[in-house]
């Protein structure tokens, strides 16, 4: 198997220091039930948590058991000397049940109590100065690959986290897609997302210091352009379209998280059979350092102000 990940090129995202004494990052996975959740975040890190044991729980034949309650596990992985303490929050899928009522107010509330309790700690005089951070810093969201519109459930339970969260949408089990099928699915996703006013990450209004911009003129125009670019060029490729295993399979004499079907095998790190490794390279790689500035800059210093507000009436 192939274990980089590929988080250590952060040095070039954020300062020495901090990368000395590690740093957390915290990934959330919601959706109906079924859709590849726990397969996939397991795939994600495959090889750093197999000493683990990982997330996925089976049972004795190795089948996976749903999920049936919020989970966190957390792992200390390291890369050319960088650690990261990974944790990823499996949720049980949603829209169970007859009565779909409020089914998202454990996934909010989890979000919530995570940004209370880091502004309860930063309110207490401590002489720690380093506050251990469990604020989710992405939400992946799993859209079921029927080719048809999201469901009503799925644009409401998707608006309210993204109010509070980075949501990034994926297409799971995207192996049941044709090619066209799939190219057009996520066309169809991009729109209805849009139409419903819903922001998922990365956000297409990049955030400008205005006090900077002022005169520093063309310069950080230039700039200014080439960040866009980039983002509408990711925001392009979203949602992911992936798939998840379990399993090794091995193709050309080398092992591979994959899954065999009855025409062949569907490599899960191959980039023309799904974009599980574009969603790897955008988490763990491009947009790492970008998941975490957002969440404290700009979601969990909404919560926080609102918080402070409260307090003062
Ligand atoms: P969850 O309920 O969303 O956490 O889904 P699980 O990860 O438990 O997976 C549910 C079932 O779908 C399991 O039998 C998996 O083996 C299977 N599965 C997971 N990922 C994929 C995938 O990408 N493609 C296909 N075809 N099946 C998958
Ligand atoms: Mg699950």
């Amino acid at each position: 198997l192939t274990g980089y990940v590929g988080f250590d090129s952060i040095t070039g995202q954020i300062e020495k220091k901090l990368l000395k004494r590690g740093f957390a990052f915290n990934l959330m996975v919601v959706g109906r039930s079924g859709l590849g959740k726990s397969t996939l975040v397991n795939t994600l890190f495959a090889s750093h948590l197999v000493d683990s044991k990982g997330l996925l729980k089976t049972n004795e034949n190795g089948v996976p058991i749903q999920t049936t309650e919020i989970q966190s596990v957390s792992h200390i992985i390291e890369e050319n000397g960088v650690r990261l303490k990974l944790t990823i929050t499996d949720t049980p899928g949603y829209g169970d049940q007859v009565n779909n009522d409020k089914c998202w107010e454990p996934i909010i509330k989890y979000i919530k109590d995570q940004y209370s309790g880091f502004l309860r700690k930063e309110l207490t005089p401590t002489r720690d100065r380093r506050i251990a951070d469990t604020r989710v810093h992405a939400v992946l969201f799993f859209i079921s690959p029927s080719g048809h519109a999201l469901t009503p459930l799925d644009i409401n339970v998707m608006r309210r986290i993204s109010e509070i969260a980075n949501v990034i949408p994926v297409i799971g089990k995207s192996d049941s897609l044709t090619i066209e099928e799939r190219t057009a699915f996520k066309k169809r996703i991009k729109e209805e997302i849009e139409y419903h006013g819903i922001k998922t990450f990365p956000y297409a209004d990049v955030f400008v210091d205005e006090d900077l911009s002022g005169g520093l003129g063309s310069v950080l125009d230039e700039e200014e352009r080439a960040d866009r670019q980039l983002v509408n060029a990711i925001r392009d490729v979203i949602p992911f379209a992936v798939v998840g295993s379990e399993k090794s399979v091995v193709v050309d004499g080398k092992a591979v998280r994959g899954r065999r079907t009855r025409w062949g095998v569907i490599n899960v790190e191959n980039e023309d059979h799904c974009e599980f490794i574009a969603l790897r390279n955008f988490l763990t790689r491009t947009h790492l350092q970008d998941l975490i500035d957002v969440t404290s800059m700009i979601h969990y210093e909404g919560f926080r102000t609102k918080q402070l507000l409260a307090l003062k009436e």
